[in-house]
């Protein structure tokens, strides 16, 4: 399976080590040529902002959105979340839209920018997945028919799945566990 990671900016080399070591064939994108022949897409966390102005610049948003909305699995975390979100509760960046949720940038306040908690995922077993969190958004709203995957202890959604989308507010690639790497893979090849 061949899977791109949008190589703007961001945390896209840890991404790629992750999808590399589950036996994905996994490579950056830079350009909108490099889009072809993907099972599927991963928008990695950084600045929303620079990789949506970036995206932009290098003619990529138009082509994601496209290939998104014709069914092309795609992977946001963190800025990827935001990226994906319908609507941002921030006037910036402008995001792809694709996801029927509301998002809010660096919602945790000052005290809590970075934090890691355990979470409670039931579609990846019994075993907490260890939720890094580094100035993350949050999921202030999500349609019906989005499933929320995660949520932190005072009820916050922080990961959500929309069809073939995938959108978690925290970091996995930042993590020694693989298996939100693997659903994803899993969703591309429709095992799930
Ligand atoms: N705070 C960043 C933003 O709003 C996201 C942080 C991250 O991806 N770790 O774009």
């Amino acid at each position: 399976m061949r899977i791109g990671v949008l190589a703007s900016q961001g945390a896209f080399a840890e991404h790629i080590a992750k999808l590399r070591q589950l036996g994905a064939e996994a490579v950056p994108v830079r350009l909108p040529e490099e889009l072809e022949g993907l099972d599927g897409l991963v928008i990695p966390g950084g600045e929303s902002t620079s990789i949506s102005r970036l995206m932009r610049d290098f003619h990529l948003a138009d082509k994601i959105k496209e290939r998104a909305q014709s069914g092309l699995p795609v992977f946001g975390t963190c800025a990827g979340m935001i990226l994906l979100a319908k609507k941002n509760s921030d006037a910036y960046p402008e995001t792809l839209g694709l996801m029927d949720i509301s998002v809010r940038r660096n919602a945790f306040g000052r005290q809590r920018e970075s934090f890691e908690a355990e979470l409670s995922v039931p579609v990846l077993g019994e075993k907490p997945f260890p939720g890094v969190f580094i100035r993350a958004p949050l999921i202030e709203k999500a349609d019906g028919k989005v499933e929320i995957l995660a949520r932190l202890g005072d009820g916050t959604m922080v990961a959500a799945r929309e069809g073939r989308l995938l959108a978690l507010a925290f970091h996995p690639e930042l993590t020694d566990d693989l298996r939100f790497h693997q659903y994803f893979l899993d969703i591309a090849c429709g095992k799930r």
